[in-house]
């Protein structure tokens, strides 16, 4: 699950980060309200920031929501100085506008929420990114003097730049390595000291969160030589969930496919794409084949599907109803190996799903294993008009012959 800017700095806060603190709204009528809070705390310049689940948000372009080739203003986050008055101005641009930036795809994204922060003078800005590396089992920590910037232009352009140290997870982030990371960013006296608890701490965050990638860009030096993370990117590993019941109150279902939501609700595993051939399939590793053998036929997959190993007829009632909310499916392709789950029931499921749903476009069904022929049997006796397959070759071929 990825957080919002300000979900994000609110956690690294409470374990001891200094971050670059504000408010976030959702609504004009709070914004003289913030200001006078942030002001009561002793904050004077501001920067308003658009929150929304991308990055590359300052270079972006705020579009009108209901005329989408007009720009309102250049810029989804902005340093406004003490300007109060403009910093309301452009706060109200925001709000309820598109941004688009080099992440969001064209379409852009709707600003639901804004944070309105401390504005900080910057002397120099770094990039910091924490993240799992898993050909070598170990977290890997990468830190660059070219921060603010595309990180992934400096690692095409000028990889030198970027320091990476490993950090063996039994272990833990040991101080030579944090020295290692602090002479390569150039750091001296105070300010070395500083990033060095900074680090060590953005470490055991990292690892306290179960986060799954952390990444502050920049983090700077501010002209009063402090360590700040201005911005944070964070996105928690789904596998930890259940180690934290309160994560569920940070998800933004705005942010998100709504399918791919639908999905999880009904426990499914589903990955929109943008091809046609929907897919049905249990097992990860099958149902990456399955995506692989389309393509190879010539098919393009319109999304990935686990329903798991436990599939009951509602299962794939459920996977039937979501494949088919995707208008750009032109058919299905059902491939199931009965291990755990036993085909006779995916069988039934796919009866069931026809009589609920209208199923406009053909269906290929490939079951093998466990209970296969009695499946075959259900099916074939169900009066349903299914083009059944043996191998997975033919059952790609198949489907893809049917779109023609
Ligand atoms: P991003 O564009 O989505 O990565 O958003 P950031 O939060 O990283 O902000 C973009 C840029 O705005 C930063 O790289 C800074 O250069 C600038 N910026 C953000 N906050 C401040 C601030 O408090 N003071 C100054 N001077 N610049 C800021
Ligand atoms: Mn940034």
């Amino acid at each position: 699950m990825n957080l919002h800017e300000y979900q994000a700095k609110s956690l690294l806060k409470k374990l001891g980060i200094k971050v670059q603190d504000g408010v976030a709204l959702n609504d004009m009528q709070y914004f003289d309200g913030a200001i006078e809070y942030l002001q009561s705390t002793g904050i004077h310049k501001f920067v308003v920031k658009s929150q929304i689940h991308a990055g590359g948000r300052g270079k972006g372009v705020i579009y009108r929501k209901d005329k989408h080739d007009e720009i309102v203003v250049e810029g989804g986050v902005k340093y406004m100085g003490s300007d109060v008055q403009k910093a309301k101005d452009y706060a109200g641009k925001l709000l309820g506008n598109i941004l688009v930036t080099h992440q969001t795809g064209k379409e852009g994204k709707e600003v639901r929420t804004i944070f309105i922060a401390e504005g900080i003078d910057i002397k120099k800005e770094f990039y910091i990114g924490i993240l799992l590396d898993r050909s070598v089992s170990k977290n890997v920590i990468m830190a660059s003097t070219e921060g603010g910037v595309e990180i992934e232009t400096v690692a095409e352009k000028t990889p030198e730049k970027i320091i990476k140290v490993w950090v063996d997870p039994s272990v833990g982030l040991l101080s030579y390595q944090a020295r290692e990371l602090a002479f390569g960013l150039g750091l001296e006296g105070n300010v070395f000291k500083d990033f060095i608890k900074f680090i060590t701490k953005l470490y055991d965050a990292y690892v306290k969160l179960d986060a799954s990638l952390l990444e502050i860009n920049p983090m700077v030096i501010s002209e009063n030589d402090e360590v700040i993370a201005l911005d944070a990117k964070v996105t928690l590993d789904g596998n930890a969930d259940f180690r934290h019941k309160d994560y569920k109150d940070l998800e933004d279902t705005n942010e998100e496919e709504p399918l791919e939501t639908e999905a999880k609700a009904h426990n499914l595993n589903y990955i929109k794409l943008d091809g046609n051939v929907g897919c049905m399939v249990n097992g990860a590793g099958l149902a990456m084949g399955t995506m692989d053998l389309i393509k190879l036929a010539g098919g393009s997959p319109a999304n990935f599907l686990d329903v798991g190993g436990t599939a009951t007829p509602d299962t794939v009632e459920n996977g039937f109803r979501i494949i088919l909310s995707d208008s750009n499916v032109k058919a299905i392709l059902i491939n199931i190996f009965g291990g755990i789950v036993r085909c006779d029931r995916v069988a039934n499921g796919v009866i069931q799903a026809a009589k609920n749903i209208n199923i406009t476009v053909p269906v290929v069904v490939r079951l093998q294993g466990t209970n296969a022929e009695e499946a075959k049997k259900i099916l074939d006796n169900s009066g349903l008009n299914l083009i059944s397959a043996t191998t997975l070759e033919e059952a790609a071929q198949k489907v893809t012959e049917s779109l023609k």
